[in-house]
């Protein structure tokens, strides 16, 4: 088995910010799932009663929620796992809640003990780094930058690296109370970037990083340093990107000049501004 089919329910919830609700998830089946860490990726369907109570088996789960008709088919997103604790058959996903313009946002928001859906993640068998795109091979100086829905993948990244390691971290968040701690033996130095009211995705990181801001509230905010540290000529180097689409896209273009490419570098469309995602 690859990825296999946990059936869970909310044990307890958490508010960790204006932004973050922390769901804890339970089965006595977690203790079987094979977390690998770091940006793996699990999904999360929404299903109803009736449709957790019919479920197939592990192996024909896909084809099931497939099969579905479109107005019945349960939505299906993607999160990262922030912790899991199989002695307890209990995982942690850190909801960054947008209101109730989608189904897994709109359901962080209310969720309350004892709400059933199903957790698709790597099961007994799996390779455990299934599912993960932070790929820095032996690279020392390492980039890693995100908005929101990136912070819970950034945590676990650096909670990974070593002493021996840089780390350069930018994250974009919608408001001042979601900076939280970010543990890691790595030198890091990590920049908090918090988004206005209205502001697009990436516009405020972008006027960080370059100093180039679309947005007429931005400019004198660039940080060089930042920048010149974070993508020197030496080969050594690694960059990893998430968040939304257009503003991943764009940030894909600028890094590829300074020798950014699909050698030595990841980039995610976690999310798309103005579409839902398709599961
Ligand atoms: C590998 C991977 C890992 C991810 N990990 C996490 C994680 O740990 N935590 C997390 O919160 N998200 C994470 N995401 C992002 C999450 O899957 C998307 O935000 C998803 O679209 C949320 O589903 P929804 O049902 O709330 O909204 P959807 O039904 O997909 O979208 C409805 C509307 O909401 C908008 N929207 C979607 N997400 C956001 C957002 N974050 N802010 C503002 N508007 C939004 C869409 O543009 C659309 O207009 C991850 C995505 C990927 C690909």
């Amino acid at each position: 088995m690859s990825y296999g089919l946990f059936a869970v329910a909310v044990l307890r919830t958490e508010h960790l910010s204006a932004t973050f609700r922390r769901i804890t998830f339970g089965s006595p089946r977690l203790a079987d799932l094979v977390w690998g860490g770091l940006d793996q990726r699990v999904k999360l369907v929404l299903a109803t009663a009736d449709q957790l109570a019919g479920v197939p088996g592990d192996d024909d789960w896909f084809e099931w929620w497939r099969s579905l008709p479109d107005a019945v088919r349960p939505p299906m997103r993607t999160y990262t796992i922030a912790a899991h604790r199989p002695g307890e058959g209990e995982v942690d996903i850190d909801f960054a809640v947008h209101g109730d313009s989608g189904p897994l946002s709109s359901f962080a928001r209310g969720a309350r003990p004892g709400d059933r859906l199903l957790l698709v993640a790597p099961g007994p068998g799996a390779e455990p780094d299934v599912g993960v795109a932070w790929r820095p091979a032996s690279a020392r100086r390492l980039l890693c930058v995100g908005d929101e829905t990136a912070l819970p993948a950034i945590r676990n990244i650096l909670g990974t690296l070593s002493a021996d390691q840089t780390c350069d971290v930018l994250v974009e968040v919608p408001d001042a109370s979601d900076p939280c701690a970010l543990p890691t033996a790595a030198q890091v130095r990590i920049t908090w970037v918090v988004r206005r009211p209205g502001e697009a995705v990436g516009t405020r990181a972008e006027a960080v990083m370059f100093g180039t801001a679309a947005s007429p509230s931005s400019p004198g905010e660039a940080d060089p340093d930042l920048w010149e540290e974070a993508t020197g000529t030496a080969g050594d180097r690694y960059a990893w990107v998430a968040g939304e689409v257009a503003w991943v896209n764009r940030l894909r273009t600028h890094l590829a000049t300074r020798g950014y490419t699909g050698a030595n570098a990841s980039f995610m469309g976690y999310w798309r501004s103005g579409f839902p995602s398709r599961g």
